[in-house]
């Protein structure tokens, strides 16, 4: 199987290996990577993969997709990246919260976010696919965040063999709970640096350096080539089918649906990653039937599945969902591609950069209503529905898991379709204390880490996550700030 880009029109592409595509990231002509063909899980599948625990599980819905990957080498690697140290309790829970809505908890990794999921296992795919290809030189990794992909990015990536990764935050654009956790990052060949600015000066910083000539000429020399750690890239989408088909097992397994009974999944979508993933593994054979796209109030999907337009000319909204604050949902394009071919992708790509919009054709959108239902919640939504989950579910959640709760539940009263759904539950709710608190009547106004997350636990009766209650002690290593302009100068005499 090898993997073409979404904008390749051409008769018979010819794609590359699921290696050179994960070292790649993004294609030559600015596609993504698509396998040119799904591979399928059949129920008896399914039932094999149930009795496995969630390591061999990802191990062997990646070999599906990582065909040239050496499978002992791919069971070691998810073997370390979901282990017990890393994910105490397991990596997928499922936790029925009632009326047959099931929390797919995707935050009990080493940053609590969902983005740990494929973090941890992307840099071991990304260090195997450099010594596949025959890659002599280090790959330097190089990331601009506004919180959580930074830290989730150095998680995964330190002491990876051959790589080094640098990350670059707006100084005064992050949470101090962020922040922390950046500054005080474990590992020998981690980097983070604060920018003066806010993120679109760090990103634009990240961007001038993947584009300067001379800086790619004189990591050539030092032995190293920039990389980035991007969720358009295949290596970061493909273990994210894993925990769908997971929560199936987990269903089937608890008698919560007979095998081949289907199941919805409601996902808070953002850059429309993860919930491409649940569309992967439906069209692989996964018993899903209907997706639930929950947006925050920054509702460009929500529109798009209604209506076929889709308009990033729009007002930017700041939520107390902030990883959903996107006007540009990279991986949609996967789904134009997958189910309206290259020739219209590259259509409505080339209208989007040209004129920030474009229109869909109605065969297509039919065809994305056959599974999509778009919806989105209200700031005033999500703090009711942080609220209720709370006090009459007894079930504490975070902002954007909410965001997915709230829509789910006027899909619902739309539809009257009670079918057992999983919710993609993306952070912790102590990532969030702040506006967790606020959402459930008490505000908290420290700013002291300590204190938020002291409040949260005495109001709810839970208790933080150990990881963020260790940064909270850890020595800060990294201190410095530095004008945009010179952000390229701590790669070279750091
Ligand atoms: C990144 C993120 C999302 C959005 O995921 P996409 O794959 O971008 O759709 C939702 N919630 C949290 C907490 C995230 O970090």
């Amino acid at each position: 199987m090898n993997y073409v880009s979404t904008r390749d029109v051409s008769a018979n592409p010819i794609g590359v290996t699921s290696a050179e595509a994960i070292k790649k990231g993004l294609a030559p002509d600015k596609g993504l990577y698509m396998p040119t063909a799904i591979p399928s899980l059949s129920l008896s599948d399914i039932e094999e993969i149930a009795a496995l625990p969630y390591e061999k599980r990802a191990a062997r819905i990646l070999s599906m997709f990582l065909c040239d990957y050496d499978k002992d080498k791919l069971l070691s690697d998810c073997t370390e990246a979901y282990s017990e140290e890393r994910f105490p309790g397991g990596a997928a829970p499922l936790v029925h919260i009632g009326d047959g809505v099931y929390s797919l908890e995707l935050w009990h990794g080493p940053t609590c976010a969902f983005k740990d999921m494929a973090l941890q296992i992307m840099p071991r795919l990304l260090s195997s696919a450099l010594k596949m290809t025959g890659e002599e030189k280090r790959a330097h990794i190089l990331v601009a965040t506004s919180g959580d992909t930074g830290k989730a990015a150095l998680e995964g990536y330190r002491d990876v063999d051959g790589i080094d990764i640098t990350v670059y935050f707006p100084v005064d654009g992050v949470s101090t709970m962020q922040k922390m956790q950046m500054t005080t990052q474990a590992g020998e060949n981690v980097n983070v640096m604060a920018v003066y600015g806010n993120f679109d000066d760090a990103q634009n910083g990240v961007k001038a350096i993947f584009a300067d000539s001379d800086l790619a000429k004189k990591a050539e020399e030092c032995g190293f080539f920039f990389s980035s750690a991007n969720s358009i890239n295949w290596g970061r989408l493909a273990p994210q089918i894993v925990y769908y088909v997971s929560a199936y097992c987990d269903l089937v397994k608890s008698g919560a649906v007979k095998l081949g009974e289907k199941m919805n999944v409601c996902v808070p979508t953002g850059n429309f990653g993860n919930i491409f993933a649940a569309y992967i593994a439906k069209t692989m054979g996964l018993p899903i039937d209907k997706m639930i796209c929950a947006s925050n109030a920054n509702c460009v999907l929500t529109d798009f599945i209604n209506t076929g337009l889709y308009d990033r000319q729009r007002v930017f909204h700041k939520t107390m969902s902030p990883s959903m604050d996107i006007l540009i949902s990279s991986n949609l394009e996967r789904l134009l591609f997958l189910l309206g071919g290259a020739e219209t992708t590259k259509d409505c790509m080339e209208k989007l950069t040209r004129d920030g919009k474009y229109q869909a054709p109605d065969s297509l959108m039919e065809k994305i209503r056959e599974t999509f239902y778009g919806y989105s919640a209200s700031e005033e939504e999500t703090a009711a529905t942080i609220k209720a989950t709370y006090e009459k579910k007894n079930y504490l959640a975070d902002p954007h898991t909410c965001v997915a709760l709230g829509c789910l539940e006027k899909y619902r009263r739309d539809t009257g379709d009670s079918t057992p759904c999983v919710v993609a539950s993306t952070a912790s709710p102590y990532k969030f204390s702040q506006d967790v608190c606020a959402s459930l009547g008490s505000p908290c106004t420290s700013d002291e880490p300590a204190v938020i997350l002291d409040t949260l636990e005495k109001l709810s009766g839970t208790t933080a996550p150990a990881p963020l209650k260790a940064t909270l002690t850890m020595p800060v290593r990294f201190k410095s700030v530095c004008d945009p302009k010179d952000m390229a100068d701590c790669i070279f005499n750091g």
